[in-house]
């Protein structure tokens, strides 16, 4: 029960970019998972535009004529701008669900007979991203209720009538009181004043 609860709420918030959610992730994981394989994801490397690839600075005189070669300046002669590489992760059991830990990067294709994939693990928020990365930080994280509290994202939302805006509506009025924007007086611009 626990199991499948607590796997389903790190499947969601995994979803996320939120940096502090990692750490927390990975004591989850080491504590509960199970290691199944090894899988290499392949990121195409970007060529230097400056050479476009080859490495070399071509010195051309006035006539257009190369009369001198040098290593490009702008990769110093690897022709790479950002190097092809190969990142290893840990495919990681947990309840029903599979995470992909990366614990090394390579510059070197894989001798070994590994799994490989191409390009990266999408990240996309489901609708349960929010609610499961919220119950996350509310079990893993000490302090998180004061952090969540003082969040300037609190904002008030204009949509007030919609369910997901309560709470965030609820701690705008609680914390400005008649200062909060429902209160709050229109201030009329006279056109006038206006300097334009
Ligand atoms: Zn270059």
């Amino acid at each position: 029960m626990k199991t499948s609860i607590i796997s389903w709420l790190l499947f969601h918030a995994n979803k996320s970019k939120d940096k502090k959610f990692y750490p927390i992730k990975n004591r989850i994981l080491e504590k509960y998972g199970r290691k199944t394989d090894t899988v290499v994801q392949f990121i195409e490397g970007k060529k230097c535009f400056n050479c476009r690839g080859t490495g070399n600075h071509t010195y051309y005189d006035w006539n257009g004529f190369a009369y001198d070669h040098d290593f490009c300046w702008n990769c110093n002669g690897s022709g790479w701008y950002k190097r092809p590489r190969w990142n290893w992760l840990d495919v990681v059991q947990f309840g029903k669900y599979s995470f992909h830990q990366p614990y090394a990067t390579t510059y070197e294709s894989p001798t070994e007979n590994v799994h490989q994939f191409e390009g990266y693990v999408e990240h996309t928020n489901t609708k349960y991203t929010e609610f499961a990365l919220f119950l996350i930080f509310l079990i893993y994280e000490r302090g998180f209720i004061n952090r969540w509290w003082n969040n300037e994202r609190h904002g008030w939302r204009s949509c007030w009538w919609l369910p997901r805006n309560w709470i965030k509506n609820t701690i705008h009025i609680l914390k400005h009181g008649r200062k909060s924007y429902p209160f709050r007086k229109r201030v009329k611009i006279n056109t006038d004043d206006l300097p334009f």
